[in-house]
C-alpha cells in the first residue's frame, strides 16, 4: 500500500499521459529546432516570475510544465541549435536525453557498490582506455567536466611529487617549492587547479606560443631548467589540444619528450579536441596523447552528450587511487552482497555520491558508433576550412588565427575595429540567427566561431558571414554619418 506521504501519484494514468507529453514537447523542440531563434533576450516579467517565495502547496505538474514550455525553454543559451558557435557547447542528441530519462528514473547513485550502473561506467572507462591506447591499470572517472578532471590531476601529480603523506600532513609541511607549466593558450581552470589543490597559482610558469599558436617548446626548456636551478621542483606540464581560444593542439610528442626527461607528470587538457581520435583522420593530430600520464575531457563538447559528462584518466592507477581512498566504517567493503565490487568510484575523486553521468554516454557510443560520432567531429572541422576559405574570399574580412580544428578567429576589416566587431557579435546573437562569441587574439577583438554541434551546416556558416558583412556595412555607414 502506498504510504500517505509518499511523492508517487495517486493516478498513474493521469502522470503517465503528461509524462508522454513531456517527451513528446522536448522530442518536437529537437526535432523543430532549425525553425527556432538560436537565443533571444529573457524578458524582464519572465525573470520576474522566478523570485517567487518558497512554494507551500502542491501545483498542477501540467501547470508547472506549462510554465516550463512558456518561460525556461525558450530562454536558454540555445547550443542546441545549428546555429550556436560560441564558446565550446556540444549540441546533445535526442538519444542522449532519453538516456537521462532513463537515468533519472534508475536514480542510481554511482558512488560504489556492486551494480551494473558502475559496470557501465566501467564500461565506459575501457573504451577510453582503448581510445587512447592506455594500459588496463589505467583508472577513469565521470566528473562534472574538464575544470574538474584537471584539478584532479593535479592532485594525482602532487600526491606523486611529493609522496602520500601530503594528504596528511599538507602542503605547509612539505619542504619542496612545486611548479607547473602550461602554454599561455591554456585554459583558465589550469592555473584555478593550482589554486585549489593548494600549489598556488604563482608555481604556474605561462610559456609563451610560437606562430601556430603551440607552446614553445624552447622556453618551456628554458623555464624549467630556471626553476631547478632556483630550487624549485618541477611537478607538472600541461598540454592542450585544443585550445579554447583557436583551437591548437600543443606538440604533444615533444612535450612528453621532455617531460620524459624531466621526469615532470605530463598532463593533457583535451577538454574537447581529444575526441577528435574517434575521426581516423584527425587522430594522427594528436600523437603523444598515448604518452600522457593524464588525460581530462568531456564527452558534452564534441562528444555530443548531454550536460553534464567530463572524464580523468590516468595512467596509473594506484596512484590515481592512493589520492583519494579513504577508511570509513560507514563505506567498509565486502567480497559478497552489495557492499562487494571494490575499489569503488568514489576512491578516484572527492565526490561520494554520483549520479549516471556514464548512461547517456554509453548510450551515446552505443547506439552512435565511434566511427560516425568521429565523423560528426570532422564534420565540424571541414565546415571550419570552409568558412576559412570563404573569409579569405571576402575582402571585408580578416583571418586573426589558423584554423587548426573547428574554431574560427577573424573580423571585420574597418576603423575602430574592436568596438566594431564587439558590436556584430552581440547583434548576431541578439538577431537569432546565428550565435558566435568573441575573444582576443594578438590584442584584436576577433568574433569566435566553434562549429561544435553536429547540426551546424555550411547554410549557417554562410548565414554567419552574410549576417557579420551585413551589419559591419550598417555600423561603417552609421560611424561615417
Ligand atoms: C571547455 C574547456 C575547459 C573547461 O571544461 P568544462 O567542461 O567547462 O569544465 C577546459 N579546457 C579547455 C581547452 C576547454 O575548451
Amino acid at each position: 500500500m502506498k504510504s500517505p506521504s509518499s511523492l508517487d501519484p495517486d493516478d498513474w494514468q493521469t502522470l503517465r499521459a503528461q509524462g508522454h507529453r513531456m517527451l513528446d514537447d522536448m522530442l518536437d523542440y529537437l526535432e523543430h529546432i532549425r525553425s527556432r531563434p538560436v537565443w533571444q533576450p529573457i524578458p524582464q516579467e519572465v525573470r520576474a516570475d522566478f523570485q517567487l517565495p518558497l512554494p507551500q502547496y502542491p501545483a498542477d505538474l501540467a501547470a508547472v510544465h506549462e510554465t516550463f514550455m512558456r518561460e525556461v525553454l525558450p530562454y536558454a543559451v540555445g547550443n542546441a541549435h545549428p546555429g550556436f558557435m560560441g564558446w565550446v557547447h556540444g549540441g546533445g542528441t535526442p538519444v542522449g536525453m532519453l538516456a537521462e530519462m532513463l537515468a533519472a528514473g534508475l536514480n542510481a547513485n554511482l558512488g560504489g557498490r556492486e551494480q551494473m550502473p558502475v559496470e557501465v561506467e566501467r564500461q565506459v572507462l575501457q573504451w577510453v582506455r582503448e581510445l587512447f591506447h592506455f594500459p588496463a591499470s589505467a583508472s577513469g572517472l565521470f566528473v562534472t567536466g574538464t575544470s574538474i578532471a584537471n584539478l584532479i590531476a593535479v592532485w594525482v601529480a602532487r600526491t606523486q611529487a611529493l609522496g602520500i603523506e601530503v594528504r596528511q600532513t599538507g602542503m605547509a609541511a612539505r619542504p619542496l617549492r612545486l611548479s607547473a607549466y602550461t602554454s599561455a593558450g591554456a585554459h583558465g581552470c589550469i592555473a584555478q587547479a593550482m589554486d585549489l589543490a593548494g600549489v598556488g597559482i604563482d608555481a604556474l610558469r605561462i610559456i609563451p606560443m610560437n606562430a601556430a599558436f603551440e607552446m614553445d617548446l624552447a622556453a618551456l626548456q628554458r623555464a624549467i631548467a630556471a626553476d631547478r636551478t632556483a630550487g624549485f621542483a618541477p611537478f607538472f606540464i600541461a598540454g592542450t589540444a585544443g585550445s579554447v581560444d583557436v583551437g591548437a593542439i600543443d606538440d604533444l610528442s615533444a612535450l612528453a619528450e621532455v617531460a620524459e626527461r624531466e621526469n615532470i607528470w605530463f598532463h593533457i587538457d583535451g577538454a574537447y579536441g581529444a575526441l577528435a581520435m574517434l575521426s581516423s583522420e584527425l587522430a594522427p593530430r594528436l600523437l603523444g596523447i598515448e604518452r600522457a600520464d593524464s588525460i581530462a575531457f568531456d564527452f558534452h563538447k564534441w562528444g555530443q552528450v548531454p550536460y553534464d559528462a567530463g572524464f580523468i584518466l590516468v595512467r596509473d592507477g594506484e596512484l590515481h587511487h592512493d589520492t583519494f581512498a579513504a577508511p570509513a566504517a560507514y563505506l567498509k567493503r565486502e567480497t559478497r552482497g552489495m557492499a562487494a565490487g571494490s575499489p569503488w568510484p568514489c576512491d578516484f575523486g572527492p565526490d561520494l555520491s554520483r549520479g549516471f553521468r556514464a548512461l547517456k554516454t554509453w548510450f551515446t557510443i552505443k547506439t552512435y558508433g565511434a566511427e560516425k560520432l568521429g565523423a560528426t567531429i570532422a564534420n565540424t572541422c571541414a565546415l571550419a576550412q570552409y568558412m576559412r576559405q570563404r573569409i579569405a574570399a571576402a575582402p571585408q574580412l580578416e583571418l586573426l588565427a589558423p584554423v587548426s580544428l573547428n574554431i574560427v578567429c577573424f573580423r571585420y576589416r574597418c576603423v575602430d575595429a574592436d568596438r566594431v566587431n564587439a558590436d556584430i557579435v552581440v547583434a548576431l546573437q541578439e538577431s537569432g540567427i546565428v550565435a558566435p562569441s568573441s575573444t582576443t587574439v594578438h590584442g584584436c577583438l576577433a568574433i569566435r566561431a566553434a562549429i561544435v554541434n553536429h547540426r551546424t551546416t555550411q547554410e549557417n556558416i554562410d548565414a554567419l558571414l552574410r549576417e557579420t558583412l551585413a551589419l559591419g556595412e550598417k555600423l561603417r555607414a552609421r560611424q561615417n554619418d
